[in-house]
């Protein structure tokens, strides 16, 4: 079975084709399927963002496709940036925007933070599947290493002693909110397509 993944972003195409890679199915981006839309994210929740994605592409391909929707929670901050990491406090950079992360939390006692990502997979017959990863860490004092994106440099994840930043993509993968939801959304969907007669290679 074919699905589109409504992205442009072909890092996240390997990471999903990886973790789907026991299952009888291909995946492609929405731009190999010749689509350029950006539906507007309207929803008040991750999950909604993913299913407003997922359904838009689906529609306008006719295919099942998949989308997931990912940012950070606070708690000092009730959980902000929450679904506006990517444009949190309007700035335009990762570096601005790790700053005034970093500035917000200027006498927080309390540092806890975690990474959500809800992954919603649309069918054209309606049917919907829905999986979801979160990573829990705290926010650094300072950014630290320079891999990943976002606020990676200054997630920490106390178990490792390292922050998102300092992790291999490997590594990272193995422990993230997004791996945990691929991970998740394997098992849904595996078990979908079983009980809908559908073979898997497993
Ligand atoms: P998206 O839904 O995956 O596009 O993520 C939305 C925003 O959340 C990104 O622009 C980042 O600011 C933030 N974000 C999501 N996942 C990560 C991550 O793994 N590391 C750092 N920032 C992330």
């Amino acid at each position: 079975m074919k699905f589109v993944l409504a992205s442009h972003n072909r890092g996240k195409l390997r990471e999903m084709q990886a973790i789907l890679a026991s299952l009888d199915v291909e995946v492609v981006l929405q731009s190999d399927v010749g689509l350029a839309l950006e539906p507007e994210e309207t929803g008040t929740t991750f999950a909604e963002n993913a299913a407003i994605k997922a359904k838009a592409v689906m529609e306008a391909s006719g295919l099942p496709s998949i989308a997931d929707d990912s940012g950070l929670c606070v708690d000092w901050l009730g959980g902000a940036p929450g679904i506006y990491s990517a444009r949190y406090g309007g700035l335009d950079s990762d570096e601005a925007r790790c700053r005034l992360l970093l500035e917000s939390l200027q006498g927080a006692t309390n540092r806890a933070a975690h990474f959500h990502s809800a992954v919603v997979c649309a069918f054209p017959d309606g049917d919907v599947l829905e999986a979801s990863g979160d990573c829990f860490g705290t926010i650094a004092y300072a950014p630290r290493g320079e891999g990943g994106f976002g606020y990676d440099p200054v997630f920490f994840l106390p178990e490792l002693r390292k922050t998102f930043a300092q992790l291999t993509p490997e590594e990272k993968n193995a422990v993230s909110h997004r791996g945990n939801a691929l991970r998740a959304f394997a098992a849904v969907l595996k078990n979908y397509l079983e009980k809908n007669g559908y073979g898997t290679d497993q």
